[in-house]
């Protein structure tokens, strides 16, 4: 018999981890920052209508040292993405991006010099939207995908080097 059969009803067991998850997507802090048409639909998001404060995230932190998510809401020009990575670098771990829309996801329709073809080049991504612009609902369903993401979280771990670490392995074998 597990010991979960032996407690009385009413009694429930976790794992610190499970708590610290579930807390951390409770309360996730998106930077404010927005590079283009699609800024404008997720700070729709932020309006009564939508109601992000619902999932915890009544705040859009105004400094990277303060926030836990980046919603690269844009079309990433050359110019601006090393201001991208200084504004990630900033952000603390552990810290999520979500790509929102077609031009920051892959450069979309601005196949050209000046625009970065994905913003994977320049930071990690955790969830990519989709759509030209993804509407504010489109937005609130990534950001319920990424809690799940965020839940699971195992804690101390450098995600961005643990990618690396992994990726440098696949291409040694
Ligand atoms: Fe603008 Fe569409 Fe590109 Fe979003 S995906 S930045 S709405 S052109």
């Amino acid at each position: 018999m597990g010991i979960e059969e032996k407690l009385p009803a009413g009694f429930l067991l976790t794992t610190v981890e499970n708590v610290a998850g579930y807390m951390r997507k409770s309360s996730v802090w998106p930077v404010t920052f927005g590079l283009a048409c699609c800024a404008i639909e997720m700070m729709a998001v932020g309006t009564p209508d939508y109601d992000i404060a619902r999932f915890g995230m009544e705040r859009f932190s105004a400094t990277p040292r303060q926030a836990d998510l980046m919603i690269v809401a844009g079309r990433v020009s050359q110019k601006m993405a090393p201001i991208v990575r200084q504004v990630y670098d900033q952000m603390p771990e552990p810290k999520w991006v979500i790509s929102m829309g077609v031009c920051a996801s892959s450069g979309g329709m601005f196949n050209n010099y000046a625009i970065v073809q994905g913003v994977d080049h320049v930071i990690p991504v955790d969830i990519y939207l989709p759509g030209c612009p993804p509407r504010p609902e489109m937005l609130l369903n990534a950001i319920l995908e990424l809690h799940k993401q965020i839940q699971t979280t195992p804690f101390g771990v450098n995600r961005e080097e643990a990618a690396r670490a992994a990726e440098r392995a696949a291409m040694e074998a």
